[in-house]
């Protein structure tokens, strides 16, 4: 890829080096993290990848992530810290078992069931190790700067063994346990399915309204409606909401169920919506998930009407054997007839259904594993409260503290075939569980060999709730343990704050007694640029890889970056790629300049003996410095300081706009401007041109972390290798603001000989005078350093403006032209007759339309009908507007009197 010589291509595509510099860094390990550390006191950098699902594709939430976490870790690496960047993929439980179901379906047609457990687990690794690894290579092609020698697996033999330990210990202080739940049951399949594996099909059902009689209050009858009265037969209440005055007086009493005639209470709770039907539901805990939550909290029986087969139970009476469909038109048909179904209306409901089978799902009561929250939650509520773990935006930390506060025990089993299989045993014998960390060989209670593991599998984020230190080889305790945890940051989406952030930092002060991260940056959602979120059904969703050919991966990355705001979401839209590869662009056609010049002079590389914060080189005896040499070095210092708070602060798009205004206002439009007219002039070449070289260099330092790649390129062209220089600049030293390089009296000249040159283009462009006409011009300084600016820098004051300029010496006594006037200096450009003649009558023109707008405005402000009825906000606007005609006009007549 490298050319031989250093001539540059003429355009920019970065498709011929980024794929190349990806491969070389990762090559030459400058990325890898040692165990150790390698110099005692050494600051330590380090961060865990939020491992992407092993079935993942790179979308563009992925890639605003990677790249401000590799922002952020290119700028530790530069800065001398030991940096690691630790990556890998989490097995993602439900998400790879379906994925591969289905590919063995479209392949093979055989299902799960028919492989059996132990082959289908086979197939999973084979899948893994085959189509795994696709979002581990995207990353390297978008130059991710992870360690990638210690890439990790959730369901790796190490981490496996964490989640184990971690299991075990948990059961050993009691803190997992037991429990009954409801699930998702498929009665054809025969397995619990998550929330993931229904699909919610909307469906054309009924209403039934049921009356049910209060006891001891004769007559008194309250009416539920349901859209399922067959489990009526399991209902163990009614409820009614606490607030609800039409059933006051049902407080403590019973009803009586009909069909069954089982006197069940009436409860007060807020599951009963007054605003909804009669305001009175019927509560059947062992058959609806809402039901079965009121009656934990009101002690409620649970009675099962219906099993696994979709069938009626003995508990269902008369209707026991029935399917539950043929149950559903038993039990209304005895309803009517015993004159307590009171009517039937039409209803639209959306119904689960199995994804495999579209089988009706039907939620059954089952018993699972849980793990105790709350003991968890107390220290870590703690460390985030003592400010040991920071929430950057701040805010995040509220929505964490409520969330911890009003936390739940967590159901941590799940009824699949591919995870990490729960390490219990039931004993045949006598109904024990043996929780072990190596396969037990009898039963812990009675010593029966007759054990059998639990079928459950844990719940995805078990494992990568242990990520920070499973994977630097906790439970052993290891020398990258002891280096890089407690991690320095971690950087995530809000949506996983508390499926992950919140339990890594639970189960980290559990495991480890210490907090898993310092801060954590929660970054916001890329959406389009109408401010739309990114979806499929929209088909507004960018695939960053087909961005990333297009427009290089630099411009993708700091298109992302430049709407990075903490606390905001990211608009992407086409311009903003656009103006950033014109960016990445920009840059190239600078080196290109100056590897030209660099030819010119015979000169092949910048020789460096470091890469330390440069100083400039003297043109002049005696150490004189040129105006933008003094100039650019204050600047390169002013913006490496401002870089490194942005940096600390994860104000990603400031550092972005800072690397833009530097490198293209300042670096590119007067430096690199200026330089190009010393260098014609030919006087101190030399001296101008290595002064040139170090700033670029410098420069492309500074826009490494955000622009690697096209960085990297030209760095490794303009650099010579060898004595003293780093073999990447991936591992250069980020530039540090340096005290020594300040210099106000150089930026105080540097700007009045900006605003000297832009007050003469700008009175050019006023008069609409063609930029390639040579004009005549004169100077009329105020001051002493503005007299000696403009007789020193007379030459690049011309060049820059096409104008010829004299320097006049009375203020008062001045020619006639286009003038403007600074407290420093007045400028004029001479006129030609019929140059002078256009900009009368530009003038005269100009203050006659102004003229009119004004007397119209004044008008309408008089008409007290109009501004009676305007908003006082329109009027506020109208009165600013004729106060900026008036000046307007007051300049015109000054200038056209100036004209003459
Ligand atoms: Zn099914
Ligand atoms: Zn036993």
């Amino acid at each position: 890829m490298q050319l031989e010589s250093n001539q540059l291509a003429k355009v920019y595509e970065p498709q011929r080096f980024e794929q190349h510099w990806a491969e070389w860094w990762i090559e030459r390990g400058f990325f890898e993290a040692p165990a150790r550390l390698t110099v005692p006191g050494r600051t330590v950098f380090s961060l865990v990848i939020p491992p992407p699902n092993v079935t993942g594709m790179l979308h563009i939430g992925h890639m605003l992530e990677h790249t401000e976490i590799d922002v952020t870790t290119r700028w530790h690496r530069m800065q001398g810290d030991q940096t690691l960047w630790l990556p890998g993929t989490d097995h993602a439980g439900i998400a790879t078992q379906m994925v591969v179901e289905r590919s063995l379906k479209e392949t093979e047609n055989v299902t799960r069931q028919e492989l059996g457990r132990e082959e289908f687990e086979r197939r999973v690794w084979q899948w893994k190790e085959q189509y795994g690894g696709t979002i581990l290579k995207q990353m390297q092609r978008i130059g991710d700067s992870c360690d990638w020698s210690r890439n990790r697996f959730t369901m790796d033999a190490g981490l496996s063994r964490a989640v184990r330990e971690t299991f075990v210990r948990l059961y050993e202080k009691g803190l997992i346990y037991r429990g009954a739940y409801m699930v998702n049951w498929c009665p054809r399949c025969h397995t619990a399915l998550s929330d993931l594996e229904v699909v919610h099909v909307e469906t054309q059902g009924k209403l039934w309204h049921i009356r049910y009689p209060v006891q001891g209050l004769k007559g008194r009858t309250v009416t539920v409606a349901t859209t399922r009265p067959e489990t009526m037969l399991g209902d163990t209440a009614v409820a009614v909401h606490p607030d609800d005055e039409r059933y006051r007086d049902l407080h403590g009493r019973t009803v009586l169920l009909p069909l069954m005639n089982r006197e069940i209470p009436v409860i007060c709770d807020t599951l009963a919506d007054p605003e909804f039907g009669t305001g009175v539901v019927k509560v059947t805990p062992a058959h609806d998930p809402n039901d079965f939550e009121a009656g934990q909290r009101h002690n409620l029986p649970q009675i099962v009407v219906i099993d696994r087969n979709g069938c009626m139970t003995e508990a269902a009476g008369a209707f026991a054997g029935l399917d539950r469909y043929e149950a559903r038109k038993a039990v209304l048909a005895h309803l009517e007839a015993e004159g307590a179904l009171v009517k039937t209306e039409d209803y639209a409901l959306n119904v689960g259904q199995c994804q495999r089978c579209r089988t009706v799902v039907e939620p059954l009561v089952s018993t699972q594993w849980f793990c105790s929250m709350k003991p968890l939650a107390g220290p870590a509520i703690k460390a985030v409260e003592e400010g040991r773990i920071v929430f950057v935006p701040e805010n995040w930390s509220k929505t964490y503290f409520e969330w911890m506060y009003n936390i739940r025990d967590w159901c941590i089993s799940r009824q699949l075939w591919w995870g990490h299989r729960i390490p219990a045993w039931h004993c045949a014998e006598c109904g024990g569980v043996t929780v072990a960390r190596e396969e037990p060989q009898a039963c812990a209670q009675c010593g029966s060999k007759k054990i059998e593991q639990d079928p459950d599998v844990l719940d995805t984020w078990f494992s990568s709730g242990l990520w920070p230190f499973s994977t630097l080889g906790w439970p052993d305790a290891t020398d990258e343990l002891k280096t890089y945890y407690p991690t320095t940051l971690l950087i995530t989406g809000f949506d996983i704050l508390f499926f992950w952030v919140a339990r890594m930092i639970m189960l980290g002060l559990e495991c480890m007694g210490d907090v898993p991260f310092r801060t954590v940056y929660i970054h916001g959602l890329v959406r389009d640029a109408e401010r739309q979120k990114m979806s499929k059904t929209k088909g507004n969703v960018v695939d960053p890889l087909v961005v990333t050919e297009q427009y290089g991966t630099d411009a993708v990355r700091f298109a992302l970056l430049r709407g990075a705001a903490p606390g905001t979401d990211i608009v992407f839209s086409e311009e903003r790629l656009t103006s950033s590869r014109a960016f990445a662009n920009k840059i190239w056609n600078a080196a290109r300049f100056i590897f030209l010049q660099m030819e010119k002079l015979g000169v092949e590389h910048l020789e460096m003996a470091s890469v330390e914060a440069p100083a400039p080189v003297a043109i002049e005896a005696g150490g004189e410095v040129a105006l933008e040499d003094g100039w650019i070095y204050d600047r390169l210092s002013d913006v490496a300081a401002k870089m490194e708070r942005a940096q600390q602060t994860f104000r990603y798009h400031e550092a972005a706009e800072l690397l833009y205004g530097f490198f293209w206002d300042e670096f590119c439009d007067w430096y690199v401007e200026l330089k190009k007219l010393r260098l014609q002039q030919g006087e101190h070449a030399q001296e101008h041109l290595s002064n040139l070289l170090r700033v670029f260099e410098c420069a492309l330092r500074m826009l490494h972390p955000v622009l690697p790649f096209v960085s990297e390129e030209l760095w490794q062209r303009l650099v010579k290798q060898g004595a003293g220089r780093p073999e990447s600049l991936c591992i250069a030293a980020y530039p540090q603001a340096n005290p020594a390089a300040a210099n106000p009296a150089a930026v105080r000249r540097m700007g009045l000989f900006q605003e000297l040159v832009t007050a003469a283009r700008g009175l050019r462009a006023d008069q609409k005078l063609d930029p390639k006409q040579r004009l005549d011009g004169i100077v009329y300084p105020h001051d002493e350093p503005t007299k000696e600016l403009v007789f020193s820098e007379r030459a690049a004051l011309e060049a820059l403006t096409n104008t010829t300029f004299s320097i006049g010496e009375a203020a008062g006594a001045r020619a006639e032209g286009a003038s403007r006037s600074t407290p420093e200096f007045d400028v004029v450009l001479k006129l030609s007759g019929a140059q002078a003649d256009a900009m009368r009558q530009r003038l005269e023109k100009e203050i006659e339309q102004l003229t009119k707008v004004v007397e119209n405005t004044r008008r309408q402000l008089a008409n007290e009908k109009f501004t009676a009825r305007a908003p006082a906000q329109v009027i506020e606007e109208m009165k600013t507007k004729l106060a900026d005609y008036e000046t307007q006009i007051e300049r015109s007549r000054a200038a056209l009197g100036e004209a003459g």
